[in-house]
């Protein structure tokens, strides 16, 4: 298998899993599908959107721009969106489309790019813990900016395998217990994920692939106190999880100023510096 990002040959670690060792870039061999998340991640997950479009706003008035959210699982970003007078569109493969269409949201269901019906063209198109996803992001990266607008922003948040978590995950399956690493990469899920990609990684293959421009590079937590008993016991029962919990919730300070393990790119297009 070649990696994506430079072409060098990927080497094989396992039955499923590959890792680039010129650029860092993780793949696996998994099937994703249409799936959700993990419970417990609401509250983290909102607060991580506010401090998104705290970021955004620095590059673009919100106001009245058109973006298109590709996966939008609950719509908890389109809201946060809305509230700022944002005109949001979004696709989205499961029956999570479903009820919010119901609310009177523009969404389609199905898979990007396919589910766009023409030649549309946004302000920015945004991606929140999807791009991992795809099973051919060449495709996507590629499709991202033939749908954007002349100074468009593409925007993708995603997990970042320079993270502390991803990591001790990694460390701990060296020796034998793959408990955390297959829950990182959502083995045995509805959707694993299929890469992990870092900062340097995801902007080293949006370069290749696009004219697209890195123009800011941000990390998000990826644990908050609130809802963190919660995720914690979806995936880990017993005595583990308990010791987990309160490891984890020891530690929020130091874990604070270490490497997050989710990061956001912007990149924008046309307009250079
Ligand atoms: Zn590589």
């Amino acid at each position: 298998m070649d990696c994506f990002v430079c072409e060098n040959v990927m080497a094989q670690k396992s039955a499923w899993y590959y890792v680039c060792p010129k650029c860092g870039f993780e793949k696996t061999t998994l099937e994703s599908g249409a799936g959700r998340g993990v419970d417990g991640l609401e509250l983290l997950r909102r607060q991580n959107f506010a401090l998104m479009i705290d970021h955004l706003q620095k590059h673009k008035a919100l106001k009245d721009i058109s973006c298109l959210e590709v996966g939008c699982a609950e719509g908890w970003f389109i809201e946060a969106m809305q509230s700022q007078g944002v005109n949001m569109y979004a696709i989205e493969p499961s029956e999570m489309a479903l009820p919010l269409q119901e609310k009177g949201y523009n969404i389609t269901q199905g898979f990007f790019p396919d589910a766009l019906k023409g030649d549309e063209q946004y302000d920015m198109i945004v991606f929140n813990d999807v791009f991992e996803h795809i099973p051919a992001p060449i495709g996507a990266i590629e499709q991202c900016e033939a749908h954007l607008k002349e100074g468009g922003l593409l925007v993708i948040n995603l997990p970042s395998n320079k993270g502390l978590f991803y990591r001790l995950s990694k460390l701990l399956h060296k020796f034998g217990y793959s408990g955390p690493f297959e829950r990182m990469w959502q083995v045995g899920l509805p959707s694993p994920h299929v890469s992990y990609f870092s900062p340097q990684t995801l902007t080293r293959f949006t370069q290749k692939y696009t004219d697209l421009r890195p123009i800011e590079s941000f990390t998000l937590p990826s644990v908050a106190k609130d809802g963190l008993k919660e995720r914690i016991s979806a995936s880990y029962n017993g005595l583990f999880g308990k010791i987990l919990y309160w490891g984890i919730f020891c530690a929020m300070p130091l874990i604070k100023i270490l490497p997050q393990d989710i990061c956001v790119v912007v990149f924008e297009k046309g307009k250079s510096a």
